[in-house]
C-alpha cells in the first residue's frame, strides 16, 4: 500500500468515526428532547388542574379541593412516548394509579393521552388524584364532575361508569 492509499484510508476511517458519533449524539438529543416535551405537557396539565381546583375552592370553600391540590402537587405524572404504553393500559384506559389510597404516588397515563387536549388531561389528573386519596371509581367520577362544575366549567371527559355513578 502506498503512503497515499494509507492516508486516504485513514481519512475515511476518521470520517466514519465522526459520522457515527454525530448520529449517536443526534439520537440522544432527540430522545432527551422528546422526554422534555412529555414532561412539559404533564406540567402544563398539572398547572391547569391546580387552577381548576383553586377556582373550585374559591367558589365552594370545600376542603376536599385543598386536599386534592396538595396531593396533585407532589404526585408523579408518568406519560409514555407516543406509540408506547404502560403495563396496565388498554384501549379503554386513559390513566390509572396502582393500589389507590396506599403509598403510591404515581399517576400513569396511557397512549390515549396523546390524543386529548390539555384541559382533558387536567380533568383526568383530578380524577386520578382522588384515587390517590383513596376514593373508589364512582367517588372519583363524582369528584371529577363536581370539581369541573364547581369551578364554573363543563366536564370534558365521559368516563366508562359515568351513568352508574352520577
Ligand atoms: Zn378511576
Amino acid at each position: 500500500m502506498s503512503g497515499e492509499e494509507v492516508r486516504v484510508r485513514e481519512f475515511f476511517t476518521k470520517m466514519v468515526t465522526i459520522f457515527g458519533r454525530l448520529i449517536v449524539f443526534l439520537l440522544l438529543l432527540s430522545f432527551t428532547s422528546a422526554k422534555a416535551e412529555l414532561r412539559e405537557r404533564a406540567e402544563k396539565a398539572r398547572a391547569i388542574a391546580l387552577n381548576v381546583l383553586a377556582e373550585g375552592y374559591e367558589r365552594r370553600a370545600n376542603d376536599l379541593y385543598l386536599k386534592l391540590s396538595e396531593r396533585l402537587t407532589r404526585a408523579k405524572i408518568e406519560v409514555p412516548e407516543n406509540g408506547i404504553d404502560f403495563k396496565h393500559c388498554d384501549p379503554q384506559t386513559l390513566a390509572y394509579v396502582i393500589a389507590p389510597g396506599l403509598s403510591h404516588n404515581e399517576i400513569y397515563f396511557c397512549n390515549r393521552v396523546h390524543y386529548i387536549t390539555n384541559a382533558q388531561f387536567a380533568e383526568s389528573l383530578i380524577h386520578e388524584t382522588s384515587h390517590l386519596l383513596g376514593y373508589n371509581e364512582c367517588e372519583a367520577i363524582q369528584i371529577e364532575v363536581n370539581t369541573m362544575t364547581d369551578s364554573g366549567r363543563r366536564p370534558l371527559i365521559q368516563n366508562l361508569d359515568q351513568e352508574n355513578c352520577l
